[in-house]
């Protein structure tokens, strides 16, 4: 593994010094810079594992390069080092940095403080990527793969969280169950491939028509339940307007060849629940009713909305 390191200091003397010190580590690439704005420069030319500066520095001392390093490159960590006693030393923590070395250095002292900001540095990267991969992993969980809305596990958890808090707070709370109408035939004389790039699309749209804190999610085969916070009856009939609207005008293309297919058109039929209602307790019997909501939008001959 080897390291690039800025060596930040106005005199030469020190920067021999300091690169005779770090030179006997092979896997240490040195770069030099005389000063603040110096080392800005060469920061952003290439990437660096660790910054050594000096504090007491013309044009650009060290301290208001640690304040950059701070807001722009908080990632890379910064040692100081000051031969002015340690109040320079103890602002230079304040203020973010990693260590802070005293001059005239002890080699061996110096060599292993630089180790341990670079070991250190590199467990934090870890720990970083690690925090990410485990987010990814965590996305991946609630998300239905082929459609990237969420899926029918985190839908359950998310209205079960959305009741409680509409139940507890008194606010309203909607739900739409959406049904792609005589999908089958979709299926049927476009491939399945075809169909599943229809329910892609379509799932974009729902995304695209609601808000950000609506969750949309994939109930199963080309059925979507939509839930609304804080949205009563009339919210959700617009809502459902506007998608039906935008469903039956939604172009669909090619899988192969990315052409319009002219001829492919959809239309949805929604099922509307919501709450405060009588009828519910529970957030299963928000599901039930707009899932009987939807059945009579069936009934009543597919490509509209009906409120349980
Ligand atoms: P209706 O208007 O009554 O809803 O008619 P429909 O044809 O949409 O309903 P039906 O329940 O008879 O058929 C649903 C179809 O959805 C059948 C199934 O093959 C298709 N389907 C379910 N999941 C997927 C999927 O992931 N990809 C594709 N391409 N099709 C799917
Ligand atoms: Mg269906
Ligand atoms: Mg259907």
């Amino acid at each position: 593994m080897s390291y690039s390191i800025l060596v930040v200091d106005d005199s030469w003397e020190s920067r021999e010094v300091i690169s005779s010190i770090l030179n006997t580590q092979e896997e240490y690439n040195l770069v030099m810079a005389e000063n603040g704005q110096d080392a800005m420069g060469k920061l952003n030319a290439q990437p660096f594992d660790l910054v050594i500066t000096d504090i007491s520095m013309p044009v650009m001392d060290g301290l208001e390069l640690l304040d950059h390093l701070i807001l722009e490159m908080p990632n890379i960590p910064v040692i100081t080092f000051t031969g002015f006693g340690d109040l320079f030393g103890v602002k230079a923590l304040e203020r973010g940095a990693e260590d802070c070395i005293f001059k005239p250095f002890d080699a061996r002292d110096f060599k292993l403080r630089i180790a341990k900001a670079l070991k250190y540095s590199r467990l934090k990267k870890y720990q970083d990527r690690l925090e990410l991969k485990n987010e990814e992993l965590r996305m991946l969980s609630v998300t239905d793969q082929l459609t990237q809305v969420y899926n029918r596990h985190f839908m359950h958890d998310a209205l079960k969280r959305e009741f409680a808090r509409a139940k507890r707070y008194c606010v309203n709370l909607s739900c739409l169950m959406i049904d792609i109408d005589h999908f089958k035939e979709v299926n049927d004389s476009y491939g399945h491939l075809q169909g599943d790039s229809v329910l892609r699309e379509f799932a974009a749209l729902i995304r695209n028509t609601c808000r950000e804190v609506d969750l949309c999610c994939r109930f199963g085969g080309e059925e979507f339940l939509v839930i609304l916070p804080e949205t009563d009856r009339s919210g959700a009939e617009c809502v459902s307007d506007r998608l039906r609207n935008l469903a039956e005008k939604m172009s669909v293309f090619r899988v192969d060849s990315a052409e319009l297919i002219k001829d492919l058109k959809i239309s949805i039929s929604i099922g509307i629940a919501y709450y405060p209602d009588p009828r519910i307790r529970t957030d299963h019997d928000l599901i039930a009713l707009a899932d009987q909501a939807l059945l009579m939008a069936k009934e009543h001959g597919r490509n509209c909305v009906m409120v349980a």
